[in-house]
């Protein structure tokens, strides 16, 4: 991963804020642009090339953030506050220049925005920024996407190894905690979400959480869950049908499966975010449950689970070459349960890569 390089890029973009200075607060971009894992720091990144970056942090992170910091090649000075004065006055005399200090809109508080006006930075004119940092993370290097694929493997094992207990009366609890240990087992650093198993009735709830309820013979379980592997998500979304598929829940699967495959097949550097959902929904639309897909069609994943671009209908993005996405359709009907299918992908100039790879068969 080629992390030293992104404060110049971001630094590229306050220009058009126009600010002096970004103070970066979120601790996901904090994380992307020093390589700082830890749960306390703040970035100040100036617009001028020659400015250094200054980073600070608390006493509990001197070792850490130094090490980790020099791991990813990023050259800051770091103040390791041990009260919070020193922090602040690390930070004041570092953007005591800028005039407009440009701040997260989407992350600071309302208590902070009026701490930081008031007694961190009373001379500089505190300015909304949105995305800034985000946009930089929505097209992911090889060494992001390798990260991301190892936690998609992880997905895969594990479900490979879990899957056959389905059908012995297991509960949902236990097979959402078998599937994260098998992912500990295997290198992740935890799950990337809390793990859904949704069954048989659970099952028409697109974020049921895995409950006691015991999984029987007619139940369609929906499993949705993911690996972290150094800060990357994935997430895979298989259903599982245990025993015979009624009329309507065998349609049901047919339906969704073949949304989508139009989905993956529709995404493409350049295409709109919004005709991927588009694909999806008029095969499901088609079959006559539109109004039972009950979310969007998917979503960026990298640092976070959840991360731009949107993949919905009413997106107005369009994809680029090495966004990692999600392609994840569903159907939910409260008599008969839920079926969802979810990829992540790369997009390619192509189309896309697939990274999740376990079968799609619905059978155990
Ligand atoms: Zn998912
Ligand atoms: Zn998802």
């Amino acid at each position: 991963m080629d992390v030293a390089d992104r404060a110049a890029r971001l630094r590229t973009r306050l220009a058009d804020i126009p600010c002096e200075a970004l103070l970066v607060t979120n601790l996901t971009n904090v994380r992307y642009l020093t390589g700082f894992t830890g749960s306390a720091a703040l970035l100040l990144v100036a617009a001028d090339d020659a400015a250094e970056l200054v980073f600070v942090t608390d006493g509990r992170y001197r070792d850490q953030a130094a090490s980790e910091l020099a791991a990813a090649g990023v050259e800051a000075r770091t103040v390791i506050g041990l009260e919070e004065d020193a922090r602040r006055q690390a930070l004041a005399s570092a953007a005591a220049g800028p005039g407009r200090l440009g701040l997260e809109a989407e992350n600071v508080t309302w208590a902070q925005t009026r701490r930081f006006g008031r007694d961190w930075f009373p001379d500089a004119e505190l300015v909304p920024t949105g995305g800034l940092v985000e946009s930089l993370r929505l097209v992911k290097d090889a060494g992001e996407v390798a990260r991301i694929l190892a936690a998609c493997e992880m997905a895969d094992a594990a479900l490979a190894a879990v899957r056959h207990r389905l059908g012995e009366g297991v509960t949902e609890a236990d097979v959402a905690l078998e599937l994260e240990w098998q992912m500990r087992r295997l290198g992740a650093e935890g799950p990337s979400f809390e793990t859904i198993v949704a069954s048989g009735p659970n099952a028409a709830m697109p974020h049921h959480r895995a409950g006691p309820r015991r999984i029987i013979e007619g139940d369609l379980v929906v499993l949705d869950f993911g690996a972290l592997v150094d800060g990357y998500h994935s997430d895979m979304t298989r259903t599982v049908m245990i025993g015979e598929p009624s009329e309507t829940q065998s349609r049901m699967l047919d339906v969704v499966r073949e949304a989508q495959a139009a989905g993956v097949a529709a995404v493409k550097a350049g295409a709109a975010a919004r005709s991927v959902d588009d694909a999806c929904r008029s095969v499901i639309r088609e079959a006559g449950w539109d109004h039972a897909f009950l979310h969007g069609t998917g979503h960026g994943v990298g640092l976070d689970i959840h991360e731009p671009p949107r993949v919905a209908r009413t997106a107005d993005a369009m994809l680029a070459d090495r966004q990692v996405v999600t392609v994840e359709p569903g159907v939910y009907l409260a008599e008969h349960g839920g079926v969802r299918i979810e990829d992540t992908v790369v997009v390619t100039p192509e189309g896309c890569r697939t990274l999740t790879l376990a079968p799609k068969d619905p059978q155990l």
